[in-house]
């Protein structure tokens, strides 16, 4: 049964607020030094990367521009097969331009591939990918991803933007669920 604070489900925090922010400072520094040249145009993808966009883009000191995407990726049930569909496309042309995906988590990398090699095939100067979370447990996928926050075990993690069944987005912290969250309704 689900509760009416969302801070009661939680079973475990895995990073806290503060970790998650520091750790993104750190990057910024890093993607500041990669784009000092020229500053990337930031494509966050809906909607669980919109907390770290958020954060992440006022760490920066680089004027950054922001784009979103919106995709989806079917599949059986919790795992994406790769075969992905653009519900919202970027607003910017990217011909010519530094493209920075911004991700909250890859789990297969499936998503991701497909996206940054659909993004590559419209001319842009660059396409890297930043993701706040990597599950390397189970990465099938050989994309290099430039900038990385934090590895996470093998379980399904919520909060700072990731959702469970579009719940949770809003908790502050990176979690793991209590068990009773996913039983089934009583009927
Ligand atoms: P991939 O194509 O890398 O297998 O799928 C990545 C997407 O699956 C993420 O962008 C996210 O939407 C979802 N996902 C993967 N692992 C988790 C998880 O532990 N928690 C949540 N909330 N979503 C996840
Ligand atoms: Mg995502
Ligand atoms: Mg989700």
């Amino acid at each position: 049964m689900q509760t009416d604070d969302i801070r009661d489900d939680v079973r475990e925090v895995l990073f806290t607020e503060q970790q998650l922010r520091e750790r993104l400072a750190e990057i910024a520094r890093e993607i500041e030094a990669e784009y000092a040249d020229e500053p990337p145009l930031l494509v966050g993808v809906l909607k669980g990367a919109v907390v770290v966009v958020s954060d992440l883009a006022r760490e920066l000191r680089l004027p950054v521009h922001m784009d979103w995407m919106a995709v989806s990726s079917y599949g059986s049930g919790t795992t994406s097969s790769g075969v992905v569909r653009i519900l919202k496309d970027l607003d910017a042309d990217i011909t010519g331009r530094r493209v920075l995906i911004v991700e909250d988590i890859i789990d297969s990398g499936l998503t991701l591939s497909w996206l940054k090699a659909n993004l590559e095939s419209r001319g842009p100067a660059s396409v890297d990918i930043c993701t706040l979370f990597r599950k390397p447990a189970r990465l099938k996928s050989d994309i290099e991803l430039k900038f990385v926050g934090f590895d996470v075990p093998d379980e399904f993690v919520v909060g700072y933007g990731l959702d469970y069944d579009e719940r949770y987005r809003n908790l502050r912290d990176l979690v793991v669920l209590q068990p009773h969250v996913y039983a089934p309704a009583e009927a």
